[in-house]
Formats: C-alpha cells, sequence, structure tokens
C-alpha cells in the first residue's frame, strides 16, 4: 500500500534542527511520504541564524504545481516563509487546489531573534493564508503577535483563539509549551469546542525545531485520518519523546530527536 503524502512548505536549515530536512525525518518517523517545497535557504547552525536567503515566488508556485499534478497529496504543512513573495505564491496555490488538511505553522522569529517572515509577509499570512488552512499551530509569541494581544494565561490563550477564528481559520492549536505549566489550548469549529492539553515540562537545550515536528507531526496524524483532537493529542506525545530524545549535537541550542517511529 503507497503511504500517506505530506508535502511541506518550509525553509531549509542546514543544521536539520528545524525546517525542510527536519520535516522529512519526522515525515519518515510516521510512516508517511514527504514532497517538499523550499521557501528560503537560512545560514544556520544550533549558534542561531545568520542570514535568511528567499527563494523567488516563481520557483515555489511552478514547484507546488508540478507535485501537486503528479501526486495525490493527503495533507500540507506549511512552516516558514520567509517572504511576502513566498506566501502569496503559498496562498495562490492553496486557492486552487483544495486539500482535506492544510496545517499552518505562523514562524515569525527563531529564538535566536532573526525575523524569518518579513512584515509584509505577515500581513500576507493574516489576510489570505489563515483563512486557507484548516488549522493553524503558533505558540504563545507567535499567537501574541499575529493577535496583538499578551498570551501568557489559559484565559490569553482562549482570547487568542478567537482573534485567529476571525481571521477565517476553523482550527486554532496554541502551544504553550513555555509557560511554566506547559499546556496547548485546542479551539476547534471556530471556538464552538475546546480542549486544553496539560503536560510536563521537560528540562533541556535541545528544543530547536519544537514548533516544526509537532506541526508536521500534526499533519501526518491527520494524513493517516485521526481527528483532530487525537491527531493534536498524539502530535504533543511525539514532541515530548523527541525532546526526551535529542541527540547532543552542536554547541548551542541543539535540535529535538525526531528519528523514530511514533507509533
Ligand atoms: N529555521 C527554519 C528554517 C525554521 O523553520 C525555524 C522554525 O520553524 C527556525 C529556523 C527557528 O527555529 P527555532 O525557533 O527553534 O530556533
Amino acid at each position: 500500500m503507497a503511504p500517506p503524502i505530506v508535502l511541506s512548505i518550509a525553509g531549509y536549515d542546514p543544521s536539520s534542527g528545524a525546517g525542510i530536512t527536519a520535516d522529512i525525518k519526522t515525515i519518515a518517523a510516521h510512516g508517511c511520504y514527504g514532497l517538499t517545497c523550499i521557501t528560503a535557504l537560512t545560514v544556520q547552525s544550533t549558534l542561531g541564524v545568520r542570514r535568511v536567503v528567499p527563494v523567488s515566488g516563481k520557483i515555489i508556485a511552478s514547484t507546488l504545481k508540478e507535485l501537486a499534478g503528479d501526486c495525490d497529496i493527503d495533507a500540507v504543512k506549511i512552516g516558514m516563509l520567509g517572504s511576502a513573495e513566498a506566501a502569496r505564491a503559498v496562498s495562490a496555490f492553496l486557492k486552487v487546489r483544495r486539500f482535506k488538511a492544510v496545517v499552518l505553522d505562523p514562524v515569525l522569529i527563531s529564538s535566536s531573534g532573526a525575523r524569518l517572515l518579513t512584515r509584509e509577509g505577515v500581513q500576507i499570512l493574516k489576510t489570505k493564508l489563515l483563512k486557507l488552512a484548516s488549522v493553524v499551530t503558533p505558540n504563545i509569541d507567535e499567537a501574541a503577535a499575529l493577535c496583538g494581544v499578551p498570551v501568557h494565561t489559559l484565559n490569553d490563550m482562549r482570547t487568542a483563539a478567537l482573534r485567529l477564528h476571525q481571521f477565517g481559520v476553523p482550527n486554532v492549536v496554541i502551544t504553550g509549551g513555555h509557560l511554566n505549566s506547559p499546556a496547548d489550548f485546542l479551539s476547534m469549529d471556530s471556538g464552538a469546542q475546546t480542549k486544553l492539553f496539560t503536560g510536563k515540562k521537560i528540562s533541556t537545550r535541545s528544543t530547536h525545531g519544537t514548533g516544526c515536528a509537532f506541526s508536521t507531526a500534526l499533519a501526518c496524524n491527520l494524513a493517516q485520518g485521526q481527528d483532530l483532537a487525537s491527531a493534536v493529542k498524539s502530535a504533543k506525545e511525539y514532541v515530548r519523546a523527541a525532546l526526551k530524545s535529542a541527540p547532543k549535537i552542536g554547541k548551542g541550542k541543539g535540535p529535538v530527536g525526531t528519528v523514530f517511529r511514533s507509533t
């Protein structure tokens, strides 16, 4: 039987903690087949992001058209976009092709402080991309930046999720791994149903790529036919195991460990 196909549209991190090459590891670990479209190159290591080089919108558009014309894609994950041009090309693609599951991870700024989407790109993400996604997965900082409100508590998460629904996205998961008591908040069907996933804090410096691992695992679980709440629960368990199994790589903030079967 052919494996479910997951398309990752994301940036390239040469240290493979985040971005396309990390996503391919997560997709393989879930027994899915990964297609990729690179939106931007970065120069980075575990010590931080030094440079972002956007890929042209034309290349992105033709890559996506080529892949979608050839393969039946079960789920799409969108990560770092880099530029407004990339955000526009991805929006145009999603407007024409409709997919069962589109997971949008709104990557804005790296933990080392580098901007991974231009201000103009953020506007395109808010006004054009959010309404084309089936689920968006901001962390608390990204939710705060997109909604313009501070997000520190469960109540703040609830408010931010409602604001994100107003941009047209039906399902929102705000990941709160950085909170003192870690908790992920899922708001489904434009806020009609909500669910809180609590967990224990894992003490590790190897957290680079946590957001990519979560959103890609979620896309894989949806591609395999899980309903949204169980797909979120499994993706959370995958990230927990990835944090616990992180290899010691590099001198800085190392990658999460994504190379294992989650099931
Ligand atoms: N580089 C790429 C290509 C990414 O996709 C991301 C996050 O999604 C990052 C860097 C930043 O990762 P972190 O915030 O873990 O440093």
